[in-house]
């Protein structure tokens, strides 16, 4: 009866299915994120038949971008800042025509209660120069002790300790104790090398970046199927099986070459739970050590649209001569959100809350209602305005539990210490049949970037090309 029971199921999996694809050049993708995007439209130019298995009801991942209806601004869910000129980036956008413009505005630091424009840049700098990635591996924060050990508790020494943890919390997502100085060196690195310090922004937010993709893959021929959640890949050299599901359908698909550009944190996660894919058989030991290597970062951002710009009006105590009203950056040391921006130079009436890693920890086990009154309550504080009226401003709040998310587990991907080589272990093809692609993959130094994503998608395309090719 087992038996039967199983022949059944297995042969309406085959009926459901709902194209086989035998193709010598066909390939799947599994994840519309921008790596799958950026890959299929680069397999798509090289003649392939490429099909896109997307588990959400649409494509772009930890891209979401939408359009506050009064303004018309872009309202970023996920990723917002273009980060300095990487072509992977700028090629697409110029070719689609997108605007796009600097960020620019004054950064303020809220310090002991006290507004004042933040000095700290110059100094957290200079101590992040002093991460040497030719000698062993240590964590952050083993190495802020040991280069900067503050014994007699200097308030000037510790305040530039703290913005440094800030920086690698804040920007990278990361845990100072375990992110890995290696892995933040080579990062620096690489951002220097696209002017990674400066930020930009695309008129429609990234949703510019995705349409590029989109007409790209349109032309190309690219088929992609959203709400398909791929459940087990089978293979073996040469012929992978994808299996899943589209609503009550299954879905079964063959391909001689899959392209898989799931996040990390699915990677990582033990099969049976929603978005997970079983590999049958396993991923080989150096992949799933190389796994074990790298972490996902944890961030909640909650994106608030008020009546109007409050926080013009507002003056440091003892120069009424300046006001925040060109303020783009406002960093505190509020333990929930402690980062705070606005969209300078454009001028909506919007601000964005960041609370990155331990303060996304907590703030992930409350509801959405909780997590909007505690950034309210926050900017209240660190601002020092009356709670009930700034409640009163406020007209839209935007929110996406990215933790919580099934298709994404966490914000982006961070070495941890003794990472070196994790990603090219992460990226590297299996039998010439199974390839990895998505921002954790990428080996260029640009992990958790939407550049670094595309990067990795276009490596991964060229190795399924040569690979056919030999
Ligand atoms: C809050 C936040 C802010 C960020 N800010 C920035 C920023 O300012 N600048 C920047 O450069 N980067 C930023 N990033 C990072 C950037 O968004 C990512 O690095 C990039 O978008 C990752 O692209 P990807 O294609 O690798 O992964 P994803 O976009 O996650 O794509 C993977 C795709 O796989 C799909 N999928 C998952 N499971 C399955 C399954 N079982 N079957 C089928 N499909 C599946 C997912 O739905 C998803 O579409 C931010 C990210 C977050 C979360």
């Amino acid at each position: 009866m087992q038996l039967d029971a199983e022949a059944a199921f297995f042969f309406s999996m085959i009926v459901t299915a709902t194209q086989a694809q035998n193709d010598e050049k066909s390939v799947l993708i599994i994840g519309g994120g921008i790596a799958g995007l950026a890959a299929a439209s680069k397999l798509g130019e090289a003649g392939f038949s490429v099909v896109v298995l997307e588990a959400r009801n649409r494509i772009g991942g930890r891209i979401l971008t939408q359009h506050d209806s009064s303004s018309d601004a872009a309202i970023e869910f996920g990723a917002e800042f273009i980060h300095g000129i990487a072509p992977e980036i700028w090629e697409p956008l110029q070719q689609y025509g997108a605007e796009v413009t600097e960020v620019e505005g004054e950064s303020w630091c809220v310090t002991d209660k006290k507004l004042s424009p933040c000095k700290f840049f110059a100094q957290v700098d200079a101590m992040l120069d002093k991460m040497n990635d030719s000698q062993p591996d240590e964590s952050f924060l083993t190495f802020l002790q040991r280069r900067f050990p503050n014994p007699n508790r200097d308030p000037e020494l510790e305040e530039a300790r703290q913005h440094a943890i800030g920086y690698v919390t804040g920007f990278n997502a990361a845990d100072p104790g375990l992110v890995g100085t290696h892995w933040l060196a080579q990062g620096i690195r690489a951002e220097e090398k696209i002017e990674g310090q400066r930020a930009f922004r695309s008129k429609n937010g990234y949703e510019d970046l995705l349409n590029a993709f989109r007409k790209r893959i349109a032309r190309r021929g690219v088929k992609v199927r959203t709400n398909t959640v791929v459940e087990r890949v089978g293979w073996r050299r040469g012929r992978a099986e994808v299996m899943g599901h589209n609503g009550d359908d299954r879905v079964v698909l063959t391909a001689s070459q899959v392209l898989v550009t799931l996040p990390l944190a699915l990677l990582k996660a033990a099969p049976g739970q929603l978005g997970v894919v079983e590999f049958v058989p396993h991923l080989p030991k150096e992949k799933v050590e190389s796994l074990e290597k790298l972490e996902m970062g944890q961030v909640v951002r909650v994106v608030l649209r008020f009546r109007h710009r409050f926080w013009e009006t507002i003056s440091p105590p003892n120069d009424q001569s300046k006001s925040l009203s060109n303020m783009s950056f406002l960093f505190t040391q509020d333990e929930s959100f402690p980062t705070w921006w606005t969209t300078m130079p454009r001028k909506p009436p919007i601000i964005t809350g960041w609370a990155p890693f331990r303060s996304a920890e907590r703030l992930a086990a409350l509801g959405r209602s909780s997590i909007v009154k505690k950034s309210l309550r926050t900017l209240a504080n660190v601002l020092e305005l009356n709670l009930k009226g700034l409640e009163s401003w406020l007209e839209e709040a935007c929110f996406h539990d990215w933790q919580n998310d099934p298709f994404s587990r966490g914000a982006y991907s961070y070495g941890k210490v003794d990472a070196d080589g994790a990603q090219q272990s992460l990226s590297a093809p299996v039998e010439n049949t199974l390839f990895f692609a998505g921002e954790a993959t990428d080996t260029s130094g640009h992990n958790g970037t939407v550049h670094g994503a595309i990067a990795s998608g276009y490596r991964a395309a060229e190795e399924m090309i040569y690979a056919r090719s030999t």
